[in-house]
């Protein structure tokens, strides 16, 4: 009897519980779109959301509507899985829209202009420091030098960023008050040329950078989360995170201040903050998950780890940053500790020593550790099909294929540019691939990578036929790439990626069907909102002016 009157009361409880709590939402006559486990198209016309902001379901056309406590119209509108960015700089995309921007300057003359302008637009900031250059939108592609900052401002150091991030120039105010002089050299893995300093040189002069204050790494995490929001982005694998980004997370997480959700990868290092991964915090809005180590630098500034030289400087192969057995002791601690490992690999060498080492891993500690190569951009065919057969994860950026193009074309042959950008042979290999767009280096806005995805060509459709057209992707592999295989990435398919029943309510609504366009017109896409967890957080104008976007 007691049992019984026990079981009655329950069951009483749960009734009054799911009356109380049955704030559902229906995001109503939509034109929704997803892609399945197998990247197929899936359709549907309405979107259930429960209380606690996560799906309850989806509706297909034809399916009777369910009753709801609240239902929202859309209009037919598109509606999409929110976007998962595989490897972004979240507290460096906020500095580059918030101070000195040098991105997509035409000329050496045009960068100095901008800087000539910030200067004087910022008596008191006692250093300048600028982001976003690249001598190969330059006429004449030379390297920048730091007599060119010092004819512009020779008062205060002048620190400017290679919009890749793997080289810095400096004026001589700089390199005084780093102490460098003309006898200093470059540690191993890096290079200095006439105040500029590439990859494993940057330390001497960004050591002597002044620290972001933990009030302007909250300002930046502000900015740049409001610039992934406009663009649809609602988790991001945040790459090289440093103790003190971690803390400015922390502190937007314990303030419920964090929309965006971050799954971070620490700088690899002796000030990591901790020692394995954490657990999800804040409702899922934050996690350190793995560590992110660097195996060389990049392409543009021929930092890029080749098994060759390169063929328009034959004399150098670009910065080996570890040893074999160096890696196989940062992996080793890395796994250790419990961590999932993401390596920056550019070049063919980098990337076949990364792989040995997670080759080396597995040996060790089994497979599905979801080892991570980022960027894997120029890749032995030889090696290729070593990832997919060691379960690794290919994170890859669509934009940088079409950004580096011309580049690609003159640093290294034919031969070798076959597995460059090789999206299509990764998945045929059966390596799992994750997208981003490696932002503030690309823009965040994913539409151009899905357009790039599927055409390799860029915005304006070039070249006509795409670029090594082979490795193009479907539409729902692309998709797949950008949500699912992002959360797959990151160890959160259990809870973000697609909107299946269970898992969060991340979505955006967007002004045209990607579907129904061709790439170009794809490319130009704009988010009308942007919902996390079953709450709208952003939302824009429908013009086509549009909001504030950032970069
Ligand atoms: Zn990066």
């Amino acid at each position: 009897m007691r049992g019984l009157m026990k079981h009655a009361l329950i069951a009483l409880a749960a009734t009054l519980l799911s009356t109380a709590a049955s704030a559902d939402t229906l995001i109503a006559n939509v034109n929704g779109i997803q892609v399945d486990a197998q990247s197929r198209l899936q359709r549907f016309s309405a979107l259930l959301i429960g209380d606690d902001g996560k799906v309850l379901g989806l509706i297909r056309p034809g399916d009777r509507m369910p009753t709801a406590t609240a239902v929202i119209d859309e209009h037919g509108r598109t509606l999409m899985p929110g976007f998962i960015d595989s490897h972004g700089h979240v507290t460096d995309l906020g500095f580059s829209a918030l101070t000195l921007n040098v991105d997509g300057t035409k000329s050496l003359a045009e960068m100095q202009q901008k800087l000539r302008e910030y200067a004087a637009a910022h008596p008191n900031e006692t250093w300048i420091v600028g982001f976003g250059w690249n001598q190969e939108l330059w006429p004449d592609k030379r390297f920048p030098t730091s007599a060119d900052l010092d004819a512009v401002v020779s008062d205060r150091p002048v620190v400017l960023q290679r919009v890749d991030g793997h080289a810095v120039v400096a004026n001589s105010a700089a390199m005084k008050a780093a102490g460098v002089t003309a006898a200093t050299k470059a540690p191993a893995g890096g290079e200095i040329h006439d105040g500029l300093f590439v990859d494993n040189a940057t330390g001497l002069i960004n050591k002597a950078v002044p620290a972001p204050t933990a009030a302007q790494l909250d300002q930046a995490l502000a900015k740049a989360q409001d610039i992934l929001l406009g663009f649809g982005v609602t988790s991001v694998a945040s790459m090289s995170t440093s103790g003190p980004d971690w803390l400015a997370f922390r502190r937007a997480a314990d303030s419920g201040k964090l929309d965006v959700r971050l799954m971070a990868y620490m700088l690899a290092g002796n000030d990591m903050p901790m020692t394995a991964p954490t657990g999800w915090l804040d409702g899922d809005h934050l996690r350190a998950v793995g560590v992110k180590v660097f195996a060389d630098g990049a392409l543009g500034s021929r930092g890029a780890w080749l098994k060759k030289p390169y063929s328009d400087m034959p004399g150098t192969t670009g910065l080996q940053f570890h040893t074999d057995a160096e890696m196989r002791a940062i992996d080793e601690k890395a796994a250790a500790q419990g961590f999932q490992i993401a390596t920056h690999a550019i070049g063919d060498a980098a990337n076949a020593q990364v792989i040995r080492s997670y080759e080396w891993l597995d040996s060790k500690y089994g497979l599905n550790r979801r080892w991570r190569i980022e960027h894997a951009q120029i890749v032995d065919c030889a090696d290729l099909p070593r990832i997919g057969k060691g379960h690794m994860i290919a994170s890859m950026q669509p934009t940088h294929q079409t950004s580096d193009r011309l580049m690609a074309e003159k640093r290294l042959d034919p031969a070798r540019l076959k597995c460059a950008y090789a999206w299509q042979s990764m998945l045929r290999t059966g390596a799992k691939l994750a997208f981003g767009t490696d932002f503030p280096v690309e823009s965040p806005n994913p539409f151009p990578g899905l357009s790039a995805a599927i055409s390799r060509q860029d915005v304006n459709g070039q070249p006509a036929g795409g670029w090594y057209p082979a490795e193009r992707l479907t539409l729902g592999q692309a998709l797949h790439a950008y949500t699912r295989g992002g959360a797959y990435a990151a160890f959160a398919e259990d809870r973000i990626g697609a909107l299946d029943p269970g898992k969060w309510a991340d979505f955006v609504i967007v002004d045209q069907d990607p579907t129904k366009v061709d790439p170009q017109q794809l490319a130009k896409t704009q988010v009308l909102q942007t919902w996390v967890a079953g709450k709208k957080v952003w939302e824009g104008r429908e013009a086509s002016s549009g909001p504030e976007r950032g970069r």
